[in-house]
């Protein structure tokens, strides 16, 4: 009969940008750590991001430096050094949407005030972007366009080049009881072969908004989690490559992101000010709203024959005293129990960092026996989409 029951280190629970990369940090230091996905790899939040490896830009637009800015500023050479090839894991063959972003503001003086802000204050400050080489889609923007050191990757890709490398130590499963002693924790898998028992010294809950969930049945304290709601817009049909965000006062208002669309076109994410007041708003309303946004921030843009819809995205983050954004990725450590949630995307190498410094290496590591399925990447959102609308206001906004 197989073996159902296994010794390890460390078990990660989900397979997002942060377990995955947790996964990786524990192996490069030899820890017997294995990974449970309960649906597919970036379910939630990874593959529903825009993919942009954050340099503090969007932090910076007021003017002053924050504790967000400086925590993220190293990033974009960080995530390079990894996509170069030049530095662990190596992600060469990830595919990118884009090595820079553009920003460029609707205009009016407010906006510039937040452009003079991030050049003022980042460390790796926006640059003109050369003229003869200015997006297409921006081409009739009033005033400079901007270019910032903030590459754009595929997020869907990126968790199927992490799956591959790490295909050994992953199974899909589902966790249905974790009990903890002073030996260690002792968690039930329900797989497609079976249920198994995993016994590990280190339990690292990296599952998104799935862990408020996972510590309930930890019996871990409750509330350490704060969800914040996005509604994100997607337009589909002959659209240009944009990457960037159109700024208006200190914020990014629209940030757009391009994808190939599966028959020829293009889908853009957009994301910004809008998807977070389109959180309270109905999926129409939200569209309408874009849609004038998009008609102001880029006048030059053909709008007819674009299909647009919605698709909702919680952000799943340690919870702050006044429910806003934590500065800095977050870890909680409960015993043998550490629950860790990287706020961006961008942030998950230094969560991935801190987890592996306080797990030392064991057991001898083993594969994931071959019986059980390994997790594929998560289906993006605009592959989900029931139904697209061609109705939207091009009045700009
Ligand atoms: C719309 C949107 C756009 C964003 N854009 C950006 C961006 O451009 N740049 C950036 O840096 N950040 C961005 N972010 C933030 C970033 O996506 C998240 O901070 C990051 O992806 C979180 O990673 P994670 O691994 O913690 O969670 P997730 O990606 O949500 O992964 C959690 C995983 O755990 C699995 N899981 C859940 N419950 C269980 C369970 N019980 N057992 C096993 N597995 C489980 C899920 O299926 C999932 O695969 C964006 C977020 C959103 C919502």
């Amino acid at each position: 009969m197989a073996d159902t029951h296994f010794e390890l280190d460390a078990l990660v629970v989900g397979g997002g940008i942060a377990g995955l990369l947790t996964l990786d940090a524990l192996h490069q230091r030899g820890v017997h750590a294995w990974l449970i996905e309960q649906t597919a790899l970036g379910h939630g939040q990874t593959v529903w991001s825009q993919g942009i490896v954050h340099g503090g830009l969007k932090y910076a637009l007021g003017g002053s430096v924050g504790e967000a800015a400086k925590a993220v500023s190293a990033m974009p050479d960080r995530w390079r050094a990894m996509l170069d090839g030049d530095a662990e894991p190596n992600l060469s063959a990830v595919t990118m949407r884009a090595q820079a972003c553009a920003i460029w503001s609707t205009g009016s003086a407010a906006s510039m005030v937040g452009l003079l802000g991030a050049k003022l204050t980042l460390q790796s400050a926006p640059e003109a972007w050369p003229s003869n080489s200015i997006p297409q889609a921006l081409s009739g923007v009033r005033g400079r366009v901007l270019r910032v050191a903030e590459p754009v990757l595929e997020p869907e890709h990126l968790m199927s080049v992490l799956g591959a490398m790490h295909h050994d130590r992953m199974m899909l499963g589902c966790v249905s009881g974790i009990d903890s002693s002073d030996d260690g924790t002792s968690v039930r898998v329900d797989t497609s072969a079976g249920p198994i028992d995993i016994t590990c010294r280190h339990l690292c809950l990296l599952s998104g908004s799935g862990n408020e969930a996972l510590r309930e049945l930890a019996g871990l304290t409750p509330g350490r989690m704060q969800t914040r709601p996005l509604q994100m817009v997607l337009a589909r049909g002959d659209l240009p490559v944009l990457n960037g965000h159109c700024i208006r006062g200190t914020k990014p208002w629209l940030t757009i992101t391009t994808v190939a669309d599966d028959s020829d076109g293009r889908i853009w994410q957009i994301g910004g000010e809008v998807a977070e007041w389109g959180a309270t708003e109905s999926s129409t309303a939200t569209i309408e709203r874009a849609t004038a946004a998009v008609a102001t921030a880029l006048p030059s843009l053909e709008l007819s024959g674009i299909e647009w819809a919605t698709y909702e995205a919680p952000r799943a983050e340690r919870s702050t005293d006044d429910g806003g954004r934590p500065d800095t990725p977050a870890v909680l450590e409960e015993g043998c129990m550490l629950t860790g949630w990287p706020t961006k995307m961008a942030l998950a190498p230094i969560l991935a960092d801190d987890l592996a410094g306080r797990i030392r290496a064991g057991a001898e590591p083993t594969n994931v026996p071959k019986q059980y399925e390994r997790p594929t990447a998560a289906t993006p959102p605009w592959r989900e989409v029931e139904q697209w609308t061609s109705v939207h206001s091009d009045i700009p906004a």
